[in-house]
């Protein structure tokens, strides 16, 4: 890797939690590489990137946080207004997106940037912007859902890399549903016998697929729609330079060599960083940490505990919470539980925990169970020594972040390319069992108390356990010099570094 090659990339994720994250991490990788980073934002999200980009982060000084602002039914991304965020933000976003990279582009004076040098960690407003950085931007890597950055590329003449934080697979399924409506497939009845098929995939159900391939849906979301949206999701993906995926090589190869590798003209695999050199999260870290969720952890037996989150966005009933918990007490299994509070009836005040979960369960379970409603320290949970397992919703960074743990799964999916990847955890890479779950039907006590069991206490589950133990080398072993994950994130620097230079000959 051509070390301090002075390549400045502009950050642009998509205003999601689940976006965010990923892309703070690459940033703060790229910046361990001495590369500078311009990272912008809409503004509601300043503190939850600054809070992401300072934890356990020593190299502040190499990232700058430009923000703009947002109209505020654009700042919380329910499910009903998810698929109008993703590509069809309004419009003079995309100007003043355009407006910030513009300014960003304009040489730098040399004496200027002498008289600005960046704090730590640094930010400005796109009305104030000044770069912070001597060079101009020698790429752009936005979110899989911001396609139309492509346009700003285009339009500054600078190349744009997709950032795919989702599984591959789920990248190969979307690509599909332009055929499967064409030959009537989609939207398949909720009773259909016959199985979707795609190379390299077990065969999918209508109980797998994303709410928007179904029939009863189509209201909301016709079948042109879907080909319009995956007509998009191939321009964001599929256009040179290439596409960065959130995974090792190891992890997605099927879904890279069956399809994929056909239509992105470059691949790199770089997750899951969160295990990369700069940002390492080991064991005997944990200990000591002033965090409630930890503090409950190091009093518990070693894998005794199962960890419990259904992710930032989707926020289970109180039936099913309830469901849940009585599940839960009397399976007498050590859990964490993480909820998020519903809205209270007037959209904004939460409700009190205490109604949400059956009377007196909090007092009954106080020596094996913790229930948390902030926002928990999740990898750190995953990494520590008494977590044993992991109810998750498969969110995709969730997987990630439990395979790179080594901690086996519950699959509970609950949206869009959720159930993919719960199928891929049970049926493809056997590191998971899934709850017994129909469409969005309340799962009961009796089925709850039932996997919690299996996956905790039951001798059959020992597989899972070894396979995700296995599993967790191959993705560290990844990360390791020489492995995949490191290689192709040494390749993608070296492309920003010679891009750089060639910029710096006037030969770009
Ligand atoms: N997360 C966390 N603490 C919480 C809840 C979530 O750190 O209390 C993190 C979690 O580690 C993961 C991300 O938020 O990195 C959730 O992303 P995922 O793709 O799993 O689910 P989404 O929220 O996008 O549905």
């Amino acid at each position: 890797v051509v070390a301090g090659g002075g390549a400045h990339v502009v950050a642009f994720p998509f205003p999601a939690q689940g976006h965010i994250a990923p892309m703070v991490q690459l940033s703060k990788t790229l910046a361990s590489y001495g590369i500078a980073i311009t990272f912008i934002i809409a503004t509601p999200h300043l503190a939850s990137v600054r809070a992401l980009v300072e934890d356990s982060f020593e190299g502040h000084g190499k990232i700058q946080i430009i923000c703009f602002e947002i109209p505020p039914q654009y700042v919380n991304t329910d499910m009903h207004n998810f698929y109008d965020l993703m590509f069809y933000l309004p419009k003079n976003k995309h100007e003043v997106f355009a407006e910030i990279v513009q300014k960003l582009m304009a040489p730098q004076d040399v004496t200027a940037f002498n008289h600005h040098q960046p704090s730590p960690i640094s930010h400005s407003s796109s009305s104030t912007i000044g770069s912070f950085w001597f060079s101009s931007p020698v790429c752009i890597i936005s979110d899989m859902l911001l396609g139309w950055t492509q346009d700003t590329a285009t339009k500054f003449k600078i190349p744009r890399y997709c950032l795919y934080t989702c599984a591959a697979r789920s990248l190969s399924m979307i690509w599909h549903a332009t055929n499967w409506v064409a030959q009537g497939l989609i939207p398949m009845p909720l009773d259909a016998a016959k199985p979707l098929q795609i190379p390299g995939f077990p065969p999918l159900s209508p109980i797998d697929l994303p709410e928007v391939y179904l029939q009863g849906n189509e209201m909301k979301f016709p079948p042109q729609r879907l080909v319009d949206y995956a007509k998009k999701h191939k321009e964001a993906t599929g256009e040179p330079p290439g596409c960065l995926f959130w995974c090792s090589y190891q992890v997605a190869n099927d879904a890279l060599n069956v399809f994929l590798k056909l239509f992105v003209p470059t691949i790199f695999t770089i997750g899951p960083l969160l295990l990369t050199h700069n940002n390492k999260l080991e064991e005997s870290k944990v200990d000591g940490i002033d965090n409630d969720c930890l503090q409950f952890l190091n009093q518990q037996p070693r894998s005794s505990v199962l960890y419990i989150c259904f992710g930032t966005v989707f926020v289970l009933p109180t039936q099913q919470l309830n469901e849940l918990a009585m599940g839960l007490e009397t399976s007498g299994v050590r859990f964490l539980w993480v909820i998020r509070i519903p809205k209270g009836e007037d959209g904004n005040l939460a409700p009190e925990i205490a109604t949400l979960i059956p009377k007196g369960f909090m007092e009954r379970t106080k020596d094996k169970g913790l229930v948390y409603t902030s926002w928990a320290p999740q990898a750190q949970i995953l990494a520590h020594p008494a977590t044993g397992g992991f109810l998750t919703h498969c969110g995709w960074n969730s997987i990630m972040e439990s395979i790179s743990m080594g901690v086996p799964m519950i699959t509970w999916p609950l949206y869009a390319d959720q159930m993919l990847n719960g199928r891929f955890c049970v049926d493809v890479l056997n590191i998971a069992i899934a709850v017994d779950k129909k469409f969005k039907e309340i799962v009961g006590r009796k089925e709850v108390e039932r996997v919690v069991q299996l996956l905790m206490q039951d001798a059959t589950s020992n597989i899972v356990r070894k396979n995700a133990r296995e599993l967790k080398k191959v993705v560290r072993n990844a990360n390791e010099p020489g492995g995949s994950s490191r290689k192709s994130l040494d390749l993608f620097v070296d492309d920003l570094n010679a891009m750089t230079l060639l910029k710096k000959l006037n030969c770009l």
